[in-house]
């Protein structure tokens, strides 16, 4: 089961200046909704909610990028970019590299 803090972090929305990648800036100038960015507060950008972006990172991975067991998916990377949220995604793969090497 998803952390109860996921419905919460779904709902912040993040500005095109806060994303540095420049697809990911492209897509949210063109559709995104100006909300007050949950990462610099500055209201009027355009913006996704974490949701939409997670969705469009996916979609993106899918048609740009094979997924391997050591990409972050579309909600990992939102966890990973909050900063409120004690999220290692590193610690965590580091956990399942160790626990693959204990059992070969
Ligand atoms: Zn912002």
């Amino acid at each position: 089961m998803r952390d109860p803090k996921i419905n919460e972090l779904k709902k912040k929305a993040i500005c095109t200046d806060c994303v540095g990648e420049p697809y990911l800036q492209e897509q949210i100038k063109s559709q995104g909704t100006r909300w007050l960015c949950h990462y610099c507060g500055q209201k009027g950008r355009r913006s996704y909610t974490l949701e939409e972006m997670s969705d469009l990172i996916e979609s993106a991975f899918n048609s740009h990028y094979t997924l391997t067991p050591a990409d972050m998916d579309g909600f990992e990377w939102a966890m990973h970019k909050d900063l409120e949220i004690d999220y290692d995604w590193g610690a965590t793969r580091r956990t399942d590299q160790l626990c693959q090497h204990d059992r070969s």
